[in-house]
């Protein structure tokens, strides 16, 4: 008799636990190319306030199905990634990429194979070895701990086919063509193009008008694989975070980093500091000091520009 009030005491003292079968609020999906919608998440970290969703999930509709591309951030992220998806097109999910092994562009895995329990699910094999080995945890704990528990639920379904530099993909008559590095973003990145619509997904090697945190990649990779994104000289850029659109948000990307990278490495041969050099780069990057995480990433940067210098 005293199990119902119980319950529902739980329930009112619990306003921000989310149940397993919640979905966070929905996004509008835009029609980027003649087969391809991208949701772009609101910037910035997982929060309360975003209900953890804060990336780029995507989609391309081929003649044989649907390919996803980092289906977001939990499972309720994931959920809500699904219904949009399926406003779109009655064809199953029968792929999906997974771009690095940050859990805001995979942990979303789960609700696709909520609905196609056959979906291929294809990553980086360090991206692969990596969720194995422990970042699956880390990522489910990181996510639930910053939205206070919104993405209770959340299980790692991890990749299981791996994606090699060069490697084509050949999906429903469209080419899914793969540029992955080891020294960039995450150091399990991957940069997806395809090929016939000539769109390029820069996974979180490249952002939209957003100070990257770099704290598991390099500063050297990233500019190389930027450079890289520009090669292919694609018709429209996707980003992990930020806007799409085409290459000058890739070209701001590598002025910034150019820049900071070439100011630190003067300033650390004149024997500055960290807290010194940081007045001199907000000047003399103020260009960029509307972009999302400017606060937050710009003097994690500088220290991480000064370690990586120092082990050159
Ligand atoms: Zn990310």
């Amino acid at each position: 008799m005293r199990i119902v009030p119980l319950l529902a005491t739980l329930a009112f003292c619990s306003p921000v636990l989310a149940g397993p079968n919640d979905v966070v609020r929905t996004y509008p999906a835009q029609k980027i190319s003649a087969d391809t919608y991208v949701i772009h998440g609101p910037q910035g970290v997982p929060s309360v306030e975003n209900q953890s969703f804060m990336n780029n999930p995507a989609w391309v509709i081929t003649a044989d199905g649907v390919v996803v591309i980092d289906p977001g951030s939990s499972v309720q992220a994931g959920r809500m990634v699904v219904a949009q998806l399926r406003k779109t097109t009655k064809k199953p999910v029968t792929h999906v990429f997974n771009t690095h092994v940050h859990g805001d562009h995979w942990l979303g895995n789960q609700a696709v194979l909520e609905v196609w329990p056959k979906a291929t699910l294809i990553g980086h094999p360090d991206m692969i070895k990596k969720a194995r080995e422990g970042a699956d945890a880390f990522w489910i704990q990181l996510m639930s701990d910053m939205t206070k528990g919104y993405t209770e639920g959340t299980r790692a379904e991890i990749p299981t086919v791996e994606a090699a530099d060069g490697q084509e993909f050949k999906i429903g008559g469209k080419t899914f063509r793969i540029h992955s590095s080891t020294d960039a973003h995450s150091k399990t990145d991957l940069m997806i193009e395809i090929v016939e619509d000539r769109t390029l997904f820069t996974g979180d090697n490249v952002l939209g008008r957003q100070v990257m945190n770099l704290r598991d990649g390099t500063f050297k990779g990233v500019l190389q694989e930027t450079d890289r994104a520009l090669s292919v000289k694609a018709r429209l850029y996707v980003p992990g975070h930020g806007k799409s659109g085409d290459h000058k948000f890739v070209e701001e990307q590598k002025a910034f980093f150019s820049t900071l990278m070439a100011e630190v490495r003067r300033m650390y041969d004149a024997g500055k500091s960290d807290y010194e050099m940081k007045p001199v780069l907000v000047e003399k990057l103020k260009a960029y000091k509307d972009w999302a995480e400017w606060d937050a990433n710009l003097g994690p940067m500088i220290s991480l520009a000064i370690l990586e210098i120092e082990q050159e």
